[in-house]
């Protein structure tokens, strides 16, 4: 039976996002410099991961207090060996309707078939480039968007409804907007802008680097007959449209302009295996994967994800100003241990 729970400002508990990896196969700037995620980088070792059947056992845990849908993060989760074998236990436990996974796409041919077969059906790509130019010089590692273009086109063509996600920074890819526009609308694959945020402690974010959904929605107006689109549920992230023409759709994530911690619903587990109530966190997580190697019952786990999800007061883009994140430089989770 589940038990309908709620944090200190009313919110109850959908999502469970966890984090499989901290490893990634990019280096992007806003994420993982190649400055600091060198060479001789530290990653973490393999026993400081949780398992695949922890995750299954915490899934299962959580399911108990209303979590619908989980996401599969990284790092880059199609980095974590046999990741299919999860996908697979996720899939059969009572009471989760949705999985999906982001993804660099880099390995979706190599991976993609077992995963689909395992019961995989929604993929987010993240792709901030249709330039090969640009978005080598994104993501540091000389992989071409053309190459990421072809894996989409290989996961659809097996069944997978994929959505592409791009991170818009001004002066840096505002320019591939329009062009992503078109491509993705003639595939009509639903494509999603998302307003650069100060995720993590490495990214040099600062206000005057977000291009907002205001700005964006008058650039594509410029060049498309669209129309907004009603949201299909409450706490929707996306702002939709529609092309006129052909039906195809687009989304605006208003992360910065306007945000929606009001209706964030999401648990977060990092990829070492402790508890986030919001990506922004700046105290370190409750070690789960201690908790639970101590031989915990599964009903002591129940009560402690209660426990912090009634003490859940984050909502830090409803408070960001350029003082909070001030105050909050160095002090946060980075991505790759917790996914975006
Ligand atoms: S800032 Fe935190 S609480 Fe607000 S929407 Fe993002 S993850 Fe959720």
């Amino acid at each position: 039976m589940v038990e309908q729970i709620t944090d200190k400002l009313g919110r109850p508990i959908r999502d469970l996002r966890l984090s499989v990896t901290d490893r990634c196969n990019f280096r992007c700037d806003y994420c993982m410099p190649k400055e600091i995620f060198g060479d001789d980088f530290v990653f973490l070792p393999k026993d400081e991961l949780l398992t695949f059947d922890e995750m299954v056992r915490i899934a299962k845990v959580y399911t108990r207090l209303g979590v619908k849908k989980i996401r599969i993060t990284g790092g880059e989760p199609l980095l974590r060996r046999n990741l299919y074998k999860l996908i697979y236990e996720l899939n059969q436990l009572d009471g989760i309707e949705d999985i999906g996974l982001t993804t660099n796409g880099l390995l979706l041919k190599k991976h993609g078939q077992k995963l689909y077969d395992a019961g995989l059906r929604r993929l987010n790509v993240s792709l901030d480039a249709i330039d090969d130019k640009v978005f080598q010089a994104i993501n540091n590692r000389n992989i071409k968007a053309s190459t990421i273009l072809q894996q989409i086109d290989y996961a659809v063509s097996i069944g997978f409804h994929v959505k592409v996600n791009v991170v818009v920074q001004k002066g840096v890819n505002d320019d591939q907007i329009l062009p992503m526009i078109q491509y993705f609308k003639d595939k009509d694959i639903e494509i999603r802008f998302i307003e650069f945020m100060d995720v993590g402690n490495d990214n040099g974010w600062d206000f005057s680097k977000v291009v907002t959904k205001d700005e964006m929605l008058k650039m594509v107006e410029s060049s498309f007959d669209i129309e907004p689109v009603e949201p299909k549920y409450f706490g929707e992230v996306a702002k939709y449209y529609r092309h006129k023409d052909n039906g195809a759709k687009f989304g605006l994530i208003t992360s910065v302009s306007e945000s929606f911690c009001s209706t964030c619903t999401r648990a977060r587990l990092s990829s070492d295996g402790k508890f986030y109530g919001c990506l922004f966190s700046t105290v370190d997580g409750f070690n789960v994967k201690s908790f639970m190697r101590s031989g915990v019952s599964d009903e002591a786990l129940f009560e402690q994800f209660k426990a912090l999800w009634n003490i859940r007061d984050d909502r830090y883009s409803d408070e960001r100003t350029a003082q909070t994140v001030a105050n909050r430089q160095r002090k946060k989770i980075n991505m790759n241990y917790i996914g975006g």
